[in-house]
């Protein structure tokens, strides 16, 4: 068992969650950093764990696969017995080029399968953990792809999933509200990565937004979409 907050970041061996795993940790978080791939999520710690106060250890997490994320379950309940921060952020196929007239649906169901049913099957088979944290926190990474504001161009299996990623915070946040587990979804707004391209902001930024609604006070937002803090239109 430890002191320090235990957080947990998906899809963090590479670009947004690599780097809020890192500044969580740097925030004194003993920070489980997950990768698909055991050695990518050891990869990212060894590159990382140098530069940082807090601690950082590797695990495999397939966020599609059932055993995989009830294993990591088991094992962090048996070295920590309680999970403080859960960040949902894996997720694939911003497909940008396709249209919801013609796109393909079985790869709407695979983007899906990663974005949505990922994010709930982990918050699932945490939330036992997490209600035994005195400040839970559960972040699930979004876009405004996803705000129905914002549904005109590309991006039809991904902005659906997000949307109903954002529609799936909502419904957490409103079950565990009398349990002070606060949910939020957050947009880390356009960042530099494999999936944002060149030409975003910096990585820094984005994971800073996943941060702040990763370390809020008990009386901070719950049930609500951020992007650096600030509001979004759902
Ligand atoms: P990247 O494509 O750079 O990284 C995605 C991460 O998710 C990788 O670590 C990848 O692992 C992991 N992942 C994919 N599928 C799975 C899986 N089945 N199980 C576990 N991990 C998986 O994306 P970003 O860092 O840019 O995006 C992070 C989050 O931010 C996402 O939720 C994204 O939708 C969101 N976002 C990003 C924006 C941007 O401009 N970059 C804008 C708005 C939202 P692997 O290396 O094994 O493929």
């Amino acid at each position: 068992n430890t002191a320090a907050p235990v957080s947990l970041v998906t899809g963090a061996n590479r670009g947004i969650g690599r780097e809020t795993a890192r500044q969580l940790a740097a925030l004194g978080h003993t920070v489980l950093l997950c990768g698909r791939r055991a050695q990518d999520a050891e990869q990212a710690v060894a590159d990382l764990a140098p530069g940082v106060s807090g601690t950082l250890l590797p695990y495999r997490l397939d966020v599609t696969d059932a055993d995989s994320v009830d294993a990591l379950a088991r094992s962090v309940d048996e070295e920590f017995g309680r999970l403080d921060v859960l960040v949902n952020n894996a997720a694939i196929n911003y497909d940008t080029a396709r249209r919801a007239v013609s796109v393909d649906l079985g790869e709407v169901r695979r983007t899906l399968e990663t974005n949505l049913f990922g994010a709930w099957r982990t918050a699932q088979a945490f939330l036992p953990l997490l209600r035994r944290s005195a400040h839970a926190r559960l972040v699930n990474v979004s876009s405004e792809s996803g705000s129905l504001e914002h549904m005109s161009g590309g991006t039809p299996a991904y902005g659906v999933s997000k949307a109903a990623l954002n529609a799936l915070t909502r419904k957490l946040a409103d079950e565990l509200l009398a349990e002070r587990i606060l949910v939020n979804a957050v947009c880390p707004g356009w960042i530099a990565t494999d999936m944002g391209g060149p030409g975003g902001e910096p990585v820094e930024r984005g994971a800073a937004s996943v941060v702040w609604a990763a370390t809020l006070p008990d009386s901070g937002p719950t049930g609500g979409f951020f992007r650096h803090g600030e509001p979004l239109a759902w």
